[in-house]
C-alpha cells in the first residue's frame, strides 16, 4: 500500500518533515519517528512545524530536534515535504504558500477520512489506523528498520494521544499490540503521562473551572457546548491551557451525544473542536465548515465571531442527530 511512499523515500535525499498547526501528539510523536527512521536511512532531514512545541511536548526536543517556522524564517533544503497527520497545505499555517511554491513533492503520511484526497502527490493513508504514528511504524517493517527506544516513544505518544490512553474505540488490535511490544522496547509509560500531564501551569484548575462554568446543555442535552470567548481564550493561551480537559467531564455526561469547544481566535475566525459519544458523525458536520476529522473526533474553522457560530454549529448538529436515528 505504501509502496510509492518507499520508493520517494529510497530515492530522495532531503526531507522537511511537518504538520498541521498546533500540533497535537500525533503530530509530534509521528514526527520523531520518522525523522529517525529517515535518519537510519542515511536522509537529510528537518522537522520543521507551524507552531513551537507546546509545554506538555517539550521533552520531546530532548532526544529529536524540532523547529518552528515563522513567516520569514529560511528553511532547509528539501526535495520532499512530508505531511504528518494532515493533508492540505492549507492547515500548515505559515509554511503553506512556502511549501506549495517550493516545487518539492508533497507526501502525506495520515489517518484521516479523505486524506487520499488531499495536496499529497504520494500518499500512505489509511483511515483505520487510530494514529499517524501507527503508519510510522508500519514504514520501519516496510523498511526492515529496527524502531530505537527515541521512536518508539514517539510512536507510543501518538498511540496514546489519539486513543485517549486506549480508551476511545479506535482502541484496536494494532493498537494494543503495538503498544506492548514499545513498553517492551523500553518505553517507560508512566514517565510519558507525567511529562504531559503532571506539569500543569498551576492557573490550569481555575481556567478549567471557568471553562466548565460555561458549558451549555443544548438540544434536549443530546450538545453540550463551550463558548470559549476572545478574553478567556487570551487567559487560555497565556498558561497554554489544552482545552481538550474540558471535553471528557461533558462527554462524560448522562444524555449528550456530541461536545463541541467553540475557541474565538484572535484571526477572526471561530475554532470548534467535536467529540462523539454514540453514533453521530462529526466529521461529517466539520466537512460541512470545510473542517474535517475523524467520526467521533473532528473540527473546523468557522468564519466570524461566537454569536454566529454557535447557532450555525447547533442546526447542523441537531440534523446530524435527526439524520443518525
Ligand atoms: P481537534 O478538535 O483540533 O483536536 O481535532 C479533532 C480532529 O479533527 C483531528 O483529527 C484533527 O486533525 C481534525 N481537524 C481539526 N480541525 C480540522 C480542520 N480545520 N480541517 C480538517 N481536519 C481538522
Ligand atoms: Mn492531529
Ligand atoms: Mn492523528
Amino acid at each position: 500500500m505504501h509502496t510509492s511512499l518507499q520508493d520517494l523515500i529510497a530515492s530522495r535525499d532531503s526531507f522537511l518533515l511537518t504538520g498541521h498547526e498546533n500540533p497535537d501528539g500525533d503530530c509530534l510523536g509521528a514526527e520523531t519517528a520518522l525523522y529517525h527512521l529517515l535518519k537510519a536511512l542515511g536522509k537529510q532531514v528537518a522537522i520543521v512545524n507551524p507552531d513551537p512545541l507546546g509545554h506538555p511536548f517539550d521533552f520531546l526536543a530532548e532526544k529529536t530536534p524540532f523547529s518552528f517556522a515563522t513567516a520569514d524564517s529560511p528553511l532547509p533544503k528539501f526535495d520532499v515535504a512530508v505531511l504528518l497527520d494532515c493533508c492540505q497545505l492549507s492547515r500548515t499555517g505559515v509554511l503553506a504558500s512556502r511549501l506549495r511554491s517550493s516545487g518539492a513533492t508533497i507526501a502525506v503520511i495520515d489517518h484521516h477520512v479523505g486524506s487520499d484526497r488531499g495536496d499529497g502527490t504520494v500518499c500512505f493513508v489509511d483511515p483505520k489506523a487510530a494514529a499517524t504514528g501507527a503508519l510510522v511504524r508500519r514504514l520501519y517493517k516496510a523498511f526492515g528498520v529496527p524502531l530505537p527506544l527515541v521512536a518508539a516513544e514517539g510512536v507510543f505518544l501518538s498511540l496514546v494521544m489519539d486513543t485517549g490512553w486506549f480508551r476511545y474505540s479506535n482502541t484496536d488490535v494494532e493498537v494494543l499490540s503495538m503498544a506492548a511490544e514499545l513498553v517492551g522496547l523500553g518505553v517507560d509509560s508512566s514517565r510519558i503521562y507525567d511529562a504531559i500531564y503532571r506539569r500543569m501551569h498551576p492557573e490550569t484548575a481555575a481556567m478549567m473551572a471557568a471553562c466548565l462554568s460555561r458549558h451549555e446543555l443544548r438540544l434536549s442535552g443530546k450538545l453540550a457546548l463551550v463558548p470559549i470567548d476572545k478574553h478567556l481564550y487570551e487567559r487560555a493561551s497565556h498558561i497554554d491551557f489544552d482545552t481538550d480537559l474540558v471535553i471528557d467531564p461533558l462527554r462524560s455526561l448522562l444524555g449528550v451525544e456530541v461536545v463541541a469547544i467553540l475557541k474565538e481566535r484572535f484571526d477572526g475566525t471561530v475554532k470548534v473542536s467535536m467529540r462523539a459519544k454514540g453514533d453521530v458523525d462529526v466529521q461529517r458536520i466539520a466537512s460541512t465548515f470545510g473542517g474535517g476529522g475523524h467520526k467521533k473526533a473532528a473540527g473546523a474553522a468557522i468564519p466570524g465571531g461566537l454569536a454566529a457560530a454557535v447557532p450555525a454549529l447547533e442546526a447542523r448538529v441537531q440534523q446530524a442527530i435527526a439524520e443518525t436515528r
